[in-house]
């Protein structure tokens, strides 16, 4: 890997390799990219209903996602009752699109105040969303949707930015559909944060093929100037969650089995059931404007 996705640098370096994927810091940026060898069609391939329903699908836990996304929607929906204020402090009302919506229950929280749509590379996940809640999600790629110019009041990414292949170009595609002095809103880890550099190839957070590019808040400043925007800030990013989910997840995350059977124990205790809220130091949410042209 030559060349940084992001800033376009040429100071790469190998950070280190986890199974199987070579890991490449940019040292102008501080973003941590894979060095995917992978075609987009494999990668997408990927988001399947094994990804959202590990525990559901059998045995196969061994592809990274989620022990169950459908059993994790309370504290989910805790985390996008703030992820939604969050949004409503710039924009109120008007049209929305969830980029990488999954199941669509971030649309299900903003219904109430918005003309929802999602897209989501999971031809599954926008099926559930669809059929199961109601929300009209639609499979497709977010670098490439079909969605006229101009469209959108606000678009979210929440957690998606690390999926793609092509970050900048998703970011241009999304300035593209927001009409002018519209609002993009990207929640994601910061690589360049103290913590995953101390953890290094330990971070939870890393799961190839599914993520692929960390970010930093640099990073992101110069992929959104670089997709158009004309301004953007940084908020933090607090989230909730379920005790037992988080034990299934680093159990999925780190592929231990005692962990998961752990967190199946916890399920079935109040203790485990509980929903606590953090704001995690390496987390946040860069806020992008595109430039309102009657302003
Ligand atoms: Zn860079």
């Amino acid at each position: 890997m030559n060349t940084c996705l992001i800033c376009e640098s040429s100071e790469m370096s190998e950070a280190f390799r986890r199974e199987g994927y070579a890991y490449f810091r940019c040292r102008s940026c501080g973003v941590l990219l894979v060095d995917l060898q992978l075609a987009p069609a494999e990668v997408f391939s990927h988001y399947s209903e094994s990804y959202y329903e590990a525990e559901a699908s059998g045995a196969d836990t061994g592809r990274r996602g989620y022990p169950s996304y459908r059993n994790a929607r309370t504290s989910m929906e805790a985390s996008f009752v703030d992820k939604l204020d969050v949004v409503r402090r710039h924009v109120s009302s008007g049209r929305l699109l969830d980029a990488g919506a999954a199941y669509g229950l971030f649309l299900l929280t903003a219904a109430p105040h918005f003309e929802c749509m999602g897209i989501d590379v999971s031809e599954y996940a926008a099926s559930v969303a669809r059929s199961e809640f109601g929300m009209n999600v639609r499979a497709g790629d977010i670098e490439h949707t079909e969605f006229p110019d101009n469209h959108f009041d606000a678009v979210v990414l929440w957690d998606i930015i690390e999926h793609l292949i092509h970050p900048v170009e998703a970011l241009t595609e999304v300035h593209r559909v927001l009409k002018p002095g519209g609002w993009a809103f990207i929640s994601t880890d910061d690589a360049a944060n103290w913590l995953p550099r101390m953890l290094g190839s330990r971070w939870w957070a890393l799961g190839a093929p599914m993520h692929l590019c960390h970010v930093s808040k640099q990073g992101i400043s110069i992929a959104c100037k670089r997709a158009g925007f004309a301004h953007h800030e940084f908020v933090s990013d607090p989230r909730s969650y379920g005790v037992a989910e988080v034990i299934k997840h680093f159990g999925v995350s780190y592929q231990n089995a005692a962990l998961m059977r752990f967190g199946d124990w916890m399920q079935g205790n109040p203790l485990g059931r509980l929903v606590f809220h953090i704001t995690r130091p390496e987390q946040f949410i860069a806020i992008a404007r595109k430039a309102d042209v009657s302003a």
